[in-house]
């Protein structure tokens, strides 16, 4: 069947693959998706309108620029289930706006924040069955945008492809334990002047194989430093590091290297509200270590959509091992990462205006 809902077409899927509530609520991280994807497509300077058909396969010429060249980047964000059965999308403005920074950076048009938004609403919409139960999981939504000139001449390309798709996944099944991680001195993930503050696919393939031997060492992730001193922290992983030493919560300051993650913003302004004080600032390594040996680090954890808050239990930085005190419920990320999930349950009211109801 073939409609269309403000000016989106949709051709539904025939047969719906969803799985039970309960299989929704325990489904490990992109491995399910759900039934209908969004196309929209940049030709001659303007957008065609969305379009919503079943998820599957697309049909790329090997020539397509963005396989050549990389010219991609990505979001990641997530719609929740409340309490009432409401279901919302959790701050997809601030996605949008950051899409378009990282399309500006590589040369790409930018997706109308009101395209952006409407697709969203769209897509979720239509399977928004496929949302878990309030507070068990949620629906990960990935918007890609990327260049499909069938050109290997190197340039800006001027044909682009906007897909979205979604899937459901467990809390349970994404980084429950903390974390043990290795300081990389060997490899950057970004220097001044890079992509390091935007979201271009091509940020994760370089960093994959520094995960590869931190997990060979033992370690689950890397803690990354700037490329120009190899001393201040950036990030940890795909996440953005926060420290409390002494009372202090310290996370590394927007400088051009950093993602601006919008779960960091999000638990700075928790964290703030508890209240405690939160610093934006340079933080370097050894300001870590010695922190840490008069018994003033407290905790260490990193912020991303799909784990909102994952705590650090082990540093290792050349010989010396910093190791955190255990958890409990008291912990700053415990407690900022709980008030997240209660407002995205609709179990506290949204006094932020973080929720879009769809
Ligand atoms: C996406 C991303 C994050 C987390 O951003 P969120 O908006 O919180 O999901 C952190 N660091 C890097 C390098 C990222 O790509």
């Amino acid at each position: 069947m073939t409609d269309a809902v403000d000016g989106i077409c949709i051709e539904r899927a025939a047969k719906s693959r969803r799985p039970s509530p309960a299989q929704l609520a325990e489904a490990p991280f992109s491995t399910i998706y759900s039934d209908h994807m969004l196309t929209a497509e940049y030709r001659d300077g303007a957008w065609s309108s969305a379009d919503l058909r079943p998820y599957g396969a697309l049909m790329l010429a090997p020539s397509v620029a963005a396989l050549n060249y990389g010219n991609s980047v990505f979001e990641g964000l997530k719609a929740h289930r409340t309490e009432r059965g409401d279901v919302a999308i959790f701050r997809p403005r601030d996605n949008a706006r950051r899409l378009n920074r990282s399309a500006t950076r590589l040369a790409m048009p930018a997706v109308p924040e009101a395209l952006f938004v409407k697709s969203l609403r769209a897509l979720v919409g239509i399977d928004r069955e496929w949302v878990p139960p309030a507070g068990k999981g949620a629906l990960y939504i990935r918007p890609v945008l990327f260049a499909i000139d069938e050109s290997v001449r190197v340039k800006p390309a001027e044909h682009f492809l906007f897909v979205v798709f979604t899937f459901p996944f467990g809390f349970g099944s994404y980084y429950a334990e903390p974390v043990d991680l290795l300081v990389t001195e060997k490899y950057v993930r970004a220097f001044p002047g890079g992509t390091g503050n935007v979201k271009p696919a091509g940020n994760y393939a370089p960093a994959m194989l520094a995960e590869q031997e931190a997990r060979a060492s033992g370690f689950h992730s890397v803690l990354w430093l700037d490329g120009t001193e190899r001393r201040y922290v950036e990030e940890c992983g795909v996440m953005n590091p926060f420290f409390v030493i002494d009372d202090e919560v310290i996370t590394p300051s927007l400088e051009g290297t950093i993602l601006p993650g919008i779960t960091r913003d999000s638990i700075i302004r928790i964290v703030r509200d508890m209240p405690f004080k939160v610093t934006e600032r340079r933080l370097a390594i050894d300001e870590l270590l010695s922190a840490h040996r008069r018994g003033a680090l407290r905790e260490c954890f990193g912020t991303g959509t799909a784990a909102i808050v994952t705590h650090i239990r082990r540093i290792r930085y050349r010989d010396d091992d910093i190791v955190l005190p255990p958890i409990n419920e008291t912990s700053i990320g415990v407690r900022a990462r709980n008030r997240l999930l209660s407002i995205t349950a609709g179990r506290e009211p949204d006094p932020y205006d973080w929720l879009e109801l769809v």
